[in-house]
């Protein structure tokens, strides 16, 4: 059995304004006390993981023990079939130090086209961890699953989105409505599961 979030200060614990935003409006129904890492001036830790679970362990753990309160953290990146997976775990890496994810995208896909390939499957996951200042850690995971299209279309949501069109749509995330992005989202996903265990 899951322990359950007491109600209260949630710290989210990101730096990342996206996910921020997105971990905002997931939580809005909740009546949670939301304040971010970055308001926080909680320092960020060095991902050293070398799976999403484990990253997104250590950044909730770090900063529950910082700031002496539950913290939510999320580790997520796009997984690429043809690319054996990658940027994975290094998916906000591959934006480099300015953090240009128009970079990135161009990587994927010069990398593809050097393979001989247009587009590849492709799939987002995320894992969200609740994490408590005495060491307790509760782990959820979602995929979705897509292709990828060029050029990047669209104006919305935030990293790879403009290239990723999620299976039975015909618009890229960054094309889509936050709102939609929302409910069908790897975020969603692991999202629905913290929800239905620890709230
Ligand atoms: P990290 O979890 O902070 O290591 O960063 C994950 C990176 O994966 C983000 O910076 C984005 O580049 C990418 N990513 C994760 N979730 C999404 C999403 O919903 N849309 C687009 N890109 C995402």
């Amino acid at each position: 059995m899951a322990r359950r979030f007491p109600g209260g200060r949630l710290v989210v614990a990101t730096h990342n304004p996206g996910k921020v935003r997105e971990i905002g409006d997931l939580l809005r129904p909740f009546k949670v006390d939301a304040v971010s890492a970055g308001e926080l001036g909680l320092p960020e830790p060095e991902e050293t993981g070398t799976t999403f679970r484990a990253n997104a362990e250590l950044k909730a753990l770090a900063a529950a023990t910082a700031s002496g309160l539950p913290a939510l953290a999320d580790d997520s990146g796009l997984s690429v079939a043809a690319l054996g997976g990658d940027p994975g775990i290094y998916s906000a890496r591959w934006a480099g130090e300015a953090k240009d994810f128009v970079v990135a995208m161009q990587k994927v896909h010069d990398l593809l086209q050097a393979g001989g390939k247009d587009g590849s499957r492709a799939h987002f996951t995320c894992a969200l961890t609740l994490a408590w200042p005495d060491g307790h850690v509760e782990t959820f995971e979602g995929e979705i699953h897509g292709d990828l299209v060029w050029p990047p279309r669209g104006v919305h949501g935030f990293g790879y989105d403009p290239m990723f069109r999620a299976d039975g749509h015909h618009i890229t995330f960054g094309e889509m409505d936050p709102d939609e992005k929302h409910a069908i989202s790897h975020r969603a996903v692991a999202f629905r599961q913290l929800i239905d265990a620890c709230f």
